[in-house]
């Protein structure tokens, strides 16, 4: 999808309507939480708004991601709102443009890809939950302890009491 923004300039209702659907699997290589990601859509438009462009609509689709203290798959469906603005150098308002708040184009040409790919990046979470309440995975033996206890005694033992913990289970194998 690129947008030629010469010819918007000339069309009669300044806009153009968008509604495609991407492939952003590649994503997943850097983010170890994120297992899987739909194809995703967006619907939305690009309009000529008083000499900038405003890319605005919805981004629909599923990531799977892993939670961070059991590794369970959550489907987590997602519709990201889009709002950005961009600027042609070559074509720029005169006006007084807030810098930080607009992308500068070299070119006559948007491509909303990279952008769009950018808000999804920014949409995963960093340390997603199964539940908030997730118990997690014993570092014992490795069961997930939301499926119920495993009998491992993970307590962390000061190691000043090491010696004392294994006299004592030494003195209760000999009495079983
Ligand atoms: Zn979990
Ligand atoms: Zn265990």
């Amino acid at each position: 999808m690129k947008i030629d923004l010469t010819q918007l300039r000339r069309l009669p209702e300044k806009k153009i309507e968008l509604n495609e659907t991407f492939d952003f699997t590649h994503i997943i290589e850097g983010y170890v939480q994120l297992e899987r990601l739909s194809p995703v859509q967006f619907i939305g438009k690009v309009e000529l708004l008083a000499g900038l462009f405003l890319l605005e609509g919805k981004l629909k689709g599923t990531m799977t991601l892993l939670c961070s203290r059991c590794l369970t798959e959550i489907e987590h469906p997602f519709s990201i709102p889009v709002r950005i603005l961009f600027a042609s150098r070559n074509n720029a308002p005169d006006a007084e443009l807030p810098e930080d708040e607009i992308e500068w184009l070299d070119v006559d040409t948007l491509e909303p890809r990279p952008f769009l790919e950018e808000e999804i990046k920014l949409a995963i979470p960093y340390t997603p939950l199964c539940k908030e309440a997730c118990e997690g995975i014993c570092p014992e033996c490795g069961k997930n302890r939301n499926e119920g206890a495993c009998g491992c005694n993970t307590e962390k033992i000061d190691p000043r009491w090491e010696k004392l913990t294994t006299l004592f289970a030494q003195k209760q194998d000999k009495n079983e």
